[in-house]
């Protein structure tokens, strides 16, 4: 796809005109850059199938029928983790997984290009806490544990696969700084109140309640009940930090933008106790390895949906397959209805126990008498960039991460970062751009609705204009663009959202204790370490059922 110069910009501007991207433009300073021919496509999650959950009459009538043991709906990350427990913990059990998309992984999708794969979503995994040993078993089976120091008890990990150095810049009074905690020219009383807050985020990291649980753990479920923690569902992050005296530009802005990246929304949005833990909760070790040091691959976490799949046994996976209906039989199965979109026919499923692994929104649709929930979920945009020169500029070299500030979108990673091929090397260069697109929790479908509306020109133009503000003049060494919008992106822990009684009730089980639900959804904190807990928690309900 290419378009001449003021061709496209007449496009853009006029298709622009009166959309969330027009919104977004303005609040870019400057015009839209100067480019040479951009070849790519714009991609997105099945929308259009999974649409087709709105609209049961388009869908057939089933043809044959099946009988399963097992059945896992979803093949996210919770999915993946759920059939790997069911294949650990009850091997000789026949488990089938069904998947929407051609292939598995969810938000944890990737893509590649003729030099790399880059990630689509999901694309990196904090150190784990020490303690998860869960976790830490399926990171060992996975290679990238690869043992324990015998002085320290601490693991070690595969160095190829720990972030090198540098890790994160950050682009601020147009010098590119190490880290992303704001320093260069920050005056000394914002600097004063970023230590406070980070002090008080170390004391947290330590603190227990008096159920002798840490206050803020990961996954979140094991946290305190502390009754003076848990209160802090109920505020905004926002108005917690005001009612703390927390008033730097410098520290908000941080503190959003690290918001935004995990959850799509700034601390407005967010509760405290989601705020505070989304830091405090992060305690892991290594012995090769600082505490904040991240593990990641080319192609992101897809690689761990893969170690996933991979340790799940042969059970079957049938991609491709939307399931539109569930209901208890009297004889005591579950009936799921499932349209295969390759040969267009309806296969009637008859389970003994399912793992539900779908987003909210879906589950919603599958179960009569599903609680109201109702998370937020911000669109996203992910662009992949292939880039002609080197993404350079004043101060810290080209880093894993990097991101401007006061930017309304979250930077871009450089997808070879792992592959150690030096500075400043002949390009070209593949950046993968995040975008958390702005939600009005009001009206979470309007963002939405745009979103899927928007073309590939007119994203096209905003990324641009980004990459432009970040490294003036390399728009134009910009050769190809993938792009890929998420409808929902992952949710966000509004308040009320992690400790209300919805989240407690769509955790039960469902359809006669048949159903068991395992999603980020359920969790309100979207990480792989979540999605990784929620499988083997409604992979154990599933053994465990009296049903079962
Ligand atoms: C842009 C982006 C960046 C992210 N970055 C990170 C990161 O760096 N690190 C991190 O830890 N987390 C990150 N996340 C969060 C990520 O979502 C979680 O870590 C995790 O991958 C979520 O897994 P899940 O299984 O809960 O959900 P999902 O990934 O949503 O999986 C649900 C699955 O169900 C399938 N499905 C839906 N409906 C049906 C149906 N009717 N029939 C059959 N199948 C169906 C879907 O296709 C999908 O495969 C990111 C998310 C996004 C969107």
């Amino acid at each position: 796809m290419s378009l001449p110069r003021r061709q496209f910009l007449t496009q853009a501007s006029a298709g622009l005109a009166g959309t969330l991207l027009a919104g977004l433009v303005g609040s870019v300073p400057g015009c839209a850059p100067a480019r040479s021919a951009v070849r790519g496509q714009l991609r997105g999650a099945g929308h259009a199938l999974g649409h087709r959950l709105r609209d049961l009459k388009s869908l057939p009538a089933a043809t044959r029928t099946e009988e399963i043991d097992l059945l896992i709906i979803g093949g996210g990350i919770s999915g993946l983790s759920a059939r790997r427990a069911l294949h650990e913990l009850a091997p000789a059990r026949q488990a089938l997984l069904l998947e929407l998309e051609p292939g598995v992984g969810g938000n944890a999708a990737s893509g590649h290009n003729a030099r790399t794969a880059y990630p689509w979503g999901a694309h990196y995994l904090p150190l784990p806490d020490e303690r998860d040993a869960e976790l830490l078993a399926f990171l060992q089976q996975a290679g990238v544990l690869t043992g324990y120091d015998p002085a320290t008890g601490l693991p070690h990990y595969d160095e190829t696969m720990l972030c090198h150095d540098p890790a994160e810049r950050l682009l601020l009074h147009g010098h590119w700084q190490a880290g992303l905690v704001p320093e260069v020219g920050v005056p000394a009383p914002d600097r004063a109140e970023i230590a406070r807050f980070l002090a008080l985020i170390e004391r947290l990291r330590r603190a227990t309640g008096p159920d002798g649980r840490d206050l803020f753990r990961l996954p979140l479920d094991l946290s305190s009940t502390d009754a003076a923690t848990r209160p802090l569902d109920a505020e905004t992050m926002a108005a917690w930090l005001a009612r703390h005296d927390y008033h730097s530009e410098y520290l908000r802005w941080y503190l959003d933008y690290s918001y935004r990246d995990d959850f799509g929304v700034p601390a407005a949005q967010i509760s405290a106790w989601a705020g505070l833990h989304y830091f405090a909760a992060r305690k892991g070790r290594a012995h090769n390895a600082p505490p904040d040091a991240v593990l990641t691959w080319p192609q992101g976490n897809h690689f761990l949906a893969e170690a996933l799949r991979h340790q799940g046994g042969a059970g079957e996976i049938r991609p491709n397959t939307l399931v539109f209906s569930l209901k208890e039989t009297t004889d005591g199965r579950v009936e799921a209805l499932a349209f295969d979109n390759a040969t267009q026919q309806t296969t009637r499923l008859r389970a003994r126990q399912v793992v539900l692994a779908t987003p909210w929104h879906v589950s919603r649709h599958l179960l009569p008498a599903a609680p109201a929930l109702a998370p937020l979920h911000a669109p996203w945009l992910v662009a992949n960039l292939t880039v002609d020169a080197y993404p350079g500029g004043t101060g810290q070299p080209l880093s894993w991460d990097n991101v401007r500030y006061d930017s309304p979108a979250l930077g871009y990673i450089d997808a070879e970062h792992q592959a150690l091929r030096g500075f400043e090397t002949e390009g070209p260069y593949s950046l993968t751009f995040y975008w958390a697109l702005p939600t009005d929790p009001a009206d979470p479908i309007a963002a939405r609705r745009h979103a899927l509306a928007s073309t590939y020109e007119q994203w096209l133009t905003l990324v641009l204009t980004e990459l432009d503000l970040m490294h003036p003049g390399l728009a134009a060494q910009v050769t190809a663009a993938e792009l890929w919008v998420w409808g929902h992106g992952m949710v966000a822990p509004t308040p009320g959202y992690v400790w209300g009684p919805a989240r407690a009730l769509a955790r039960q089980p469902h359809l006669g204790g048949r159903v068991h639900v395992a999603h980020t959804d359920l969790s309100g904190v979207s990480v792989f370490e979540e999605a990784f807990h929620q499988g083997r928690r409604a992979a154990r309900a599933a053994l465990g059922s009296p049903a079962s």
